[in-house]
């Protein structure tokens, strides 16, 4: 369910949880113009109003960075009940996906004329993908990979046969509201499909994205790229880096600790959740200072983190209320959140009450006893 809130102070976005993921923000252009008034969107100069809304920018996991933004707006529209994804409902939908489409060959493909979805020029990308065939679907931090299989023709094309024969990649970010749907191409297109790749089957893998946060590219793994060499994105992927490659990670690191587990650029994929999560099973408070953390510590640390996105995974992602999977289905509430949005609530550990604190423009839920 969408609610609409109007903020008219920066202060009352602060009380009201903002930062967690089930609010998105919109720039007031005038209070006469909620969205999904176009006017909504940063930079557009179509609202109603006339007035010219600022840009808002936003972090890579896609949390607005509103204090940056304050000063310029007078008051923000408010959108709850939108999850957004993160590395647990990432790699539900990548393993969804790659059940129904895997070996499916990519007969013709359209895109919309949106240009924000699509990183590869759109006709490049629909020319590489037809014909493909999809090898396989899986995860890399947020991102979804597509691994296609090489034409016959990148032969002849100038590879030298001792390289590695390879396709290129089709990588999509969900952002905030994306979601990818296989559908029986009888079934309606629905409002705001920026893609559809017809398949061999009949069906059809639909890019479906109402505020367009959600990116498209293709990433060459062909002969004229580094050696064939695969989508990895930025940071180290959580649930399988070692243990001393985490503990050297935050050394030296002078931000607090939840910080640098939001860092994209250390690890990829770790979101607002699962930070505050994995902090408060390893017992550590968010703003401890990452480079002063003992090597226990954050081993500790590693292993909550670990277990709690294992956990998630396992139960298809902890989304809360719009979240779709690949069959549209959508997903439900299953994740004991022991902190998370239970500010003023009683530890279930101990019973104190959990406190809520703004770090690195991110809602913050701690126990002050159980976490160090
Ligand atoms: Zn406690």
């Amino acid at each position: 369910m969408v609610r609409m809130r109007l903020m008219q102070r920066v202060s009352d976005m602060l009380d009201s949880g903002l930062g967690s993921r089930h609010m998105h923000i919109y720039h007031g252009c005038c209070t006469s113009c909620p969205p999904p008034c176009a006017g909504n969107r940063a930079g557009n100069k179509d609202c109603r109003s006339g007035v010219v809304v600022p840009t808002l920018r936003y972090a890579k996991d896609g949390a607005p960075l509103f204090r940056a933004a304050a000063a310029e707006s007078r008051f923000f529209w408010i959108i709850e009940g939108e999850p957004m994804p993160e590395l647990p409902e990432v790699e539900t939908v990548a393993n969804g996906v790659h059940q129904r489409v895997r070996g499916e060959v990519i007969e013709s493909v359209w895109l919309s004329s949106k240009p924000e979805p699509f990183k590869t020029n759109p006709e490049a990308m629909a020319e590489t993908l037809t014909g493909r065939r999809i090898e396989r679907v899986y995860r890399v931090g947020k991102h979804i990979v597509f691994d296609l299989a090489p034409r016959g023709g990148d032969l002849a094309a100038g590879k030298a046969k001792s390289e590695r024969k390879v396709g290129p990649q089709w990588i999509v970010h969900l952002g905030m509201t994306g979601r990818l749907l296989v559908s029986d191409a009888a079934v309606p297109v629905p409002a705001h499909t920026h893609a559809i790749l017809r398949l061999g089957s009949g069906r059809e893998l639909r890019f479906v994205d109402a505020r367009r946060f959600g990116r498209l590219a293709i990433h060459a793994r062909d002969a004229a790229t580094e050696q064939g060499k695969g989508f990895e994105g930025t940071g180290r992927e959580p649930l399988t880096i070692s243990s001393a490659d985490f503990i050297s990670l935050f050394r030296g690191r002078k931000t607090p600790i939840k910080a640098a587990l939001l860092n994209q650029k250390l690890l990829h994929g770790v979101g607002n959740i699962y930070a505050d999560e994995s902090l408060f099973r390893a017992g550590i408070r968010p703003k401890r200072m990452a480079g002063r953390l003992t090597r226990e510590e954050l081993e500790r640390l590693r292993a909550a983190l670990q277990l709690v996105l294992k956990h998630a995974i396992e139960l298809g992602g902890s989304s809360v209320s719009d979240y779709v999977d690949a069959d549209g289905v959508r997903g439900f509430f299953q994740l004991e959140h022991r902190v998370y949005l239970r500010g003023g609530q009683p530890c279930l550990t101990c019973g104190t009450p959990i406190r809520r604190t703004v770090l690195a423009g991110r809602g913050t839920h701690y126990c002050p006893t159980c976490q160090k």
